[in-house]
């Protein structure tokens, strides 16, 4: 039986986790979910698959946890400490699907115990990635993404030298806006921007995906877990988001994976492997789809991903502003503070102002240098999206 722990098991990703353990309770000894506010889930989840511990994130959500499963003999607690804690229980597959940044310190902690962490948390790897990989190699622990582009390249690699590696190419739908014209992206409200063609998601995530800051976040997270250079890494527009990567080798051979739109699948993957099993996803019809299209993101349209380019080529610091500012700008865009297309400029500005107070490229060494400069670069993009109220 394997003992497995969910961190944001109420979340998108972690309801489809539990949604495949579900299928096959046998196999599984569940020991702890988390969640947040959403208690009453929380309970009712770690009832079905008879958890021994259910963490709220927040201290006040303590007492209504308690009551919702009082008699179950599952264990309740709260707060960031009881996060930590929760990581420290022997689970040796462990999905770490926390949104934001305190996503981070239980992964971490998580890693110290060798075991396999399936990754879905974007945050660990852009803002932190150097020291995740190598908490993860000092602990002899597995990481697998859990991206569904990073899940279809580590797909791609298996068996693979990765010296033989030429390039790795991300594909992207293009987002709710990608046959706009540039001119009116400016206009775009929150309600254009939040429609995904293919995706299924939450609205700040699909927003993103619209910006490509989603996309951005994704290049960073190649750079990282799979380390290589920045220059290898490509975005290409795919509007059915059917193929999810493609890894290119010297002899100039192309290795894509290809699959339905479902984050089941790269759960799924990252759940069994190194077995494939079957999992609940559709099967593609290849002569239905008939046709799959590809075009080059334009750099003025996507301003994000130039901006991650250059995050990539600074390391450091870099990423954790970038994600900050990132969020900063997109809680912006949503309270119609700024426009759709200052987001970009918000992102920018505070990767230029912060460069001020301190030097981006420095190798960040520890997990509160991490959080120091997150709390530091949502501070400095404050003042971006301030300056830009009401104007432009
Ligand atoms: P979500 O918002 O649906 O769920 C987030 C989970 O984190 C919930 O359980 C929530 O209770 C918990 N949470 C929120 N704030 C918290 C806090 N301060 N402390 C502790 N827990 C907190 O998010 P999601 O869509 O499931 O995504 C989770 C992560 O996976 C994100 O980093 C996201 O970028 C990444 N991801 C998501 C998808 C997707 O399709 N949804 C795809 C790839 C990667
Ligand atoms: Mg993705």
């Amino acid at each position: 039986m394997r003992k497995v722990s969910i961190f944001g098991a109420t979340g998108s990703i972690g309801q489809n986790t539990l949604d495949l353990i579900a299928r096959t309770p046998e196999a599984y000894d569940v020991v702890a979910l988390t969640g947040g506010r959403n208690v009453a889930q929380l309970a009712k989840d770690a009832q079905a698959v008879d958890a021994d511990l259910a963490v709220t994130a927040f201290e006040d959500e303590l007492q209504p946890l308690r009551e919702a499963l009082s008699g179950t003999g599952i264990e309740a607690a709260a707060g960031e400490a009881a996060l930590i804690e929760a990581a420290d229980r022997p689970a040796d597959w462990v999905m770490s699907a926390i949104v934001g940044a305190a996503g981070l310190a239980p992964g971490f902690r998580a890693l110290r115990r060798g075991l396999t962490l399936a990754l879905a948390n974007k945050e660990s790897l852009v803002t932190a990635g150097p020291l995740l990989m190598a908490e993860a190699q000092a602990h002899d622990a597995t990481i697998l993404p859990v991206d569904s582009e990073h899940s279809a390249v580590f797909q791609a690699l298996v068996g693979e030298d990765m010296d033989a590696v030429e390039r790795i190419i991300i594909t992207a739908s293009g987002g709710a806006l990608r046959d706009w014209p540039v001119e009116r992206l400016a206009e775009a409200t929150v309600e254009d921007a939040g429609a995904h063609p293919n995706w299924e998601m939450g609205q700040r995530i699909t927003i993103d995906s619209a910006s490509m800051f989603n996309k951005a976040m994704e290049l960073i997270e190649t750079k990282e877990f799979f380390g290589v250079r920045p220059d290898q890494i490509e975005a290409v527009i795919h509007p059915q988001s059917i193929i999810h990567a493609l890894v290119g080798f010297a002899d100039g051979a192309l290795m894509a994976q290809l699959g339905p739109p479902d984050m089941r699948h790269a759960i799924g993957y990252a759940l069994h492997y190194p077995d494939r099993r079957d999992l609940p996803v559709e099967r593609l019809d290849l002569a239905e789809l008939a046709t799959l299209e590809f075009r080059a993101p334009c750099d003025t349209r996507y301003p994000a991903l130039r901006i991650a380019r250059g995050v990539m080529e600074t390391g450091g610091h870099a990423g954790a502003v970038f994600t900050a500012a990132k969020e900063i700008a997109l809680d912006g865009f949503l309270a119609g503070r700024i426009k759709f297309t200052q987001m970009a400029e918000v992102v920018e500005g505070t990767l230029d102002a912060i460069s001020r107070d301190l030097r981006l490229h420095d190798a960040i060494e520890t997990l509160e240098t991490v959080l120091e400069t997150d709390h530091l670069a949502r501070v400095r993009a404050e003042e971006q999206v301030k300056d830009r109220q009401g104007h432009g």
